[in-house]
């Protein structure tokens, strides 16, 4: 509803600036950012929607390897707000059947609509070698809904992990050089194995390593780093279930969890 509002608002003449590389022909295309934002290709004569309300920069000069489009990061505003990689050309005709939640399509309508800002952005990309999809950035199962918790790659240095489908936050370690997502899994509860590399300055390691690799959820040292965050929507929702941020931690008996059975990893952020 604000984007039909906007829309006829929205100045007619909107030239656009120059933004991304369109796969098909590599020459430049507009983004017009009026609503519908959107990225205009006038070699290929196409359009290809682009997420409402938001800035949209240009993805370190990546690439999608599906094809060829030049990835942008989305960003929505406020200090909660989350940024993800999106390929232009994916997010307009998702590569994939099967993907029942579309970044910006209305929750009231049963059936996924793509158009006007509806789309799949690469946090839900379930493609299995593309290192910006869901499948390579993807952390672990989301605490409070059944989505996954995929690490935002331009966070730095306030690093973070969001839900792709909620507004669940967990912050990493902050002012770490660089985190990322490494191909390995948890033997011990299944998320990805992380990589952070810490400042030197402030490096929680022995004798000034800065280098850690671990399980969020196992490895003691980064599991007593993260810290369990909700997006503004969710902050009600949060205290209704009695998990402040401000709970005593639970003892954490390291790698004692032997014992019990299999555990489902979305369960285990639940100790906070
Ligand atoms: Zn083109
Ligand atoms: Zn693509
Ligand atoms: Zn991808
Ligand atoms: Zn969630
Ligand atoms: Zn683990």
């Amino acid at each position: 509803m604000d984007a039909l509002f906007e829309a006829e608002f929205s100045p007619l003449s909107d030239s656009g600036r120059v933004l991304s590389k369109c796969g098909k022909c590599l020459r430049y295309m507009k983004h017009i950012p009026s609503q519908p934002s959107r990225l205009y290709c006038g070699t290929c004569e196409e359009i290809y929607y682009t997420p409402p309300k938001g800035t949209i920069k240009l993805y370190k000069e990546l690439t999608c390897p599906l094809d060829n489009f030049e990835l942008l990061i989305f960003s929505m505003p406020g200090p909660e707000g989350k940024s993800f990689p999106f390929c232009p050309y994916c997010y307009n005709n998702p590569p994939f059947e099967g993907i029942d939640n579309l970044f910006g399509a209305s929750k009231s309508s049963g059936s996924v609509k793509l158009g006007k800002g509806a789309g799949m952005p690469c946090f839900l990309c379930p493609h299995p070698t593309c290192q910006h999809s869901m499948i390579s950035q993807g952390v672990c199962a989301c605490p409070e809904c059944d989505g996954t918790l995929v690490l935002d790659p331009v966070s730095a240095p306030r690093w973070r992990l969001y839900c792709n489908m909620c507004n669940c936050l967990i912050s990493l370690p902050e002012g770490a050089h660089r985190i990322s997502t490494t191909r390995d899994h948890c033997p011990e509860c299944d998320s990805t194995i992380i990589e952070v590399d810490f400042n030197k300055k402030t490096t929680p390691l022995k004798d000034g390593a800065t280098l850690h690799i671990g399980c969020i959820l196992c490895d003691e040292l980064l599991y007593s780093l993260v810290e369990m965050k909700h997006g503004k929507s969710f902050s009600r929702h949060a205290r209704h279930r009695g998990r402040g941020r401000g709970r005593e931690r639970r003892g954490h008996s390291g790698r004692g969890r032997g014992n019990k059975k299999q555990q489902d990893p979305r369960m285990s952020f639940r100790d906070f």
